[in-house]
């Protein structure tokens, strides 16, 4: 389907809401606040130029989304497009001009780009999460039932499970054999190729074991199971036939033996390309939106910063932010020390612990992850006032948490006036938000992780609805205005 594109102020219409919000903030009223509604959306301030940015960067960021649907994936592709780009693994010796990266794991990653100061005085730092939502694989995982073949799947993250039923599944894996060889492949993505799905059960049927029971207990996570072959293998009087003919299968096409799954990464993932939604196409619908639009915009923003930036600056992209930061690859790592301690030293200084420490104590950081955006249609779980909206920009969070602020970094207030001012003098559109009404739930982010290390830090990302779901769905206008604050955070903050 065609893109139509959206209204588009004139130039005359423009410039006069320009010189009366020119007007405005000469003026300092204490209106000011109460007008944060009145001012232009990112859609009406947008020059046709920039709505032609605005539609390449989309297409740009939906080929990634379909393109690094697992962590892994993302690692793949950042760290080609990095070596593409001259960036040096920090590891070898030898200056770096061109900046470094640093992997661990294949999947949690850093990148490092040096600046007019020394890195001893401090970084700007962004950091992200590749990882999302998804059903794995268990490691014992083929199994047949009444001649029907299933793999059993172990949740991932807090994704609500009755999406994930009765759709088209794709299959991603990463398999080691004992040998060392790997072996990575995708199934179910190409147009025309087989999908898999978890089964759902009829609603003529469903009063028992679904519908009269509470959400939380309506689906197991036993049940979710994809369903893998129905035509049977060998003599018809032989024992397990369809779990044969799926074993068969995985041989034939990767060289896979059912023990060899168990080292391995396999990964269900929505089937299929990320989308434009609505009849003006006006948005982005797809899986992994959280925080790959993030990862996104922030590695662009590294990569055509097009200058030498005041301040060195580091990307870190985190795996496992969804389950808690844990783990080898997570925030809960000395990653981000390591990473520092190692730009140092590609900056010709010695990474000894005291310079180390103060120069992460005095960074300032990002920690770039989407935000709830306001959902009409679910209003009552906002506290409008400090709603995130769709089409007005990136969000400020300054603190995440549960009731109470329980876990959350809270963003002091002079750095939160230091970022203001840093969006506001270049142009960012954006916008102070918190996730919801207080007592409705909670959520954080690695902000935590990384406030460990003393350095400023607040979160900021694009507003997304139907977060944690198969298909997310984000404004073309705050993925492209999401770019330009973390440009201007890596440049001028
Ligand atoms: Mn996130
Ligand atoms: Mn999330």
């Amino acid at each position: 389907m065609p893109t139509i594109p959206p209204r588009v102020t004139s130039p005359k219409k423009l410039e006069a809401s320009r010189r009366k919000n020119a007007t405005r903030s000469s003026s300092s009223t204490a209106d000011e606040a109460s007008e944060a509604d009145q001012r232009p959306t990112i859609w009406e301030s947008l020059t046709p130029t920039q709505l032609r940015e605005v539609e390449a960067l989309a297409g740009e960021y939906r080929e990634f989304l379909t393109e690094a649907k697992t962590e892994r994936a993302v690692g793949q592709k950042l760290l080609a497009m990095a070596q593409t780009a001259g960036l040096r693994d920090l590891t070898q010796k030898g200056p770096s001009p061109q900046g470094g990266y640093l992997t661990h794991h294949g999947k949690l990653l850093g990148f490092f780009a040096p600046g007019q100061s020394p890195p001893s005085q401090g970084f700007n730092l962004i950091v992200a999460h590749g990882d999302a939502p998804r059903l794995d694989l268990k490691p014992r995982c083929l199994y047949e039932d009444h001649e029907l073949a299933f793999l059993k799947s172990n949740l991932y993250g807090g994704l609500k499970k009755f999406q994930w039923l009765a759709r088209p599944l794709a299959l991603w894996g990463f398999c080691v054999l004992k040998d060392g060889r790997e072996i990575n492949f995708r199934f179910g993505e190409e147009p025309g190729e087989p999908v898999l799905t978890i089964t759902d059960i009829l609603p003529h049927l469903d009063s028992k074991v679904q519908r009269d029971k509470k959400l939380t207990e309506a689906f197991p996570a036993e049940r979710l199971n994809a369903l893998a072959a129905s035509r049977p293998t060998g003599p018809a009087k032989a024992k397990d036939r369809l779990k044969k003919a799926a074993a068969n299968i995985l041989w034939k096409s990767w060289g896979l033996k059912e023990d060899d799954l168990i080292s391995s990464e396999l990964e269900l993932v929505p089937a299929g390309p990320a989308r434009e939604v609505g009849l003006d196409g006006s948005l982005i619908g797809g899986y992994g939106q959280d925080d790959r639009l993030s990862v996104f915009v922030a590695f662009k923003a590294l990569l055509g910063r097009g200058q030498q930036p005041a301040k060195p600056l580091l990307l870190i992209i985190f795996d496992r932010e969804e389950i808690g930061s844990y783990g080898s690859t997570g925030a809960e790592t000395n990653f981000v020390t390591r990473l520092a301690a190692r730009a140092l030293e590609s900056s010709g200084l010695n990474p000894d612990w005291r310079t180390v420490t103060e120069a992460l104590a005095n960074s300032l950081a990002l920690s770039a992850d989407v935000e709830a955006g306001l959902d009409p249609t679910f209003k009552e779980v906002h506290d409008e006032l400090n709603a995130a909206r769709l089409g007005r920009g990136p969000c400020l969070v300054r603190y995440t948490g549960g009731a109470g602020k329980y876990g959350a970094s809270e963003a002091r207030a002079e750095y939160m006036a230091h970022i203001r001012r840093v969006f506001d003098d270049n142009g960012v559109i954006w916008q102070s938000t918190l996730l919801g009404k207080q007592e409705y739930g909670g959520g954080g982010t690695v902000a935590l992780s990384l406030a460990f290390h003393g350095l400023s830090v607040v979160d900021c990302g694009a507003p997304v609805l139907s977060m944690h779901s198969p298909f997310e769905v984000t404004s073309k206008a705050d993925v492209w205005m999401t770019l330009k604050a973390m440009r201007a955070f890596f440049l001028k903050a």
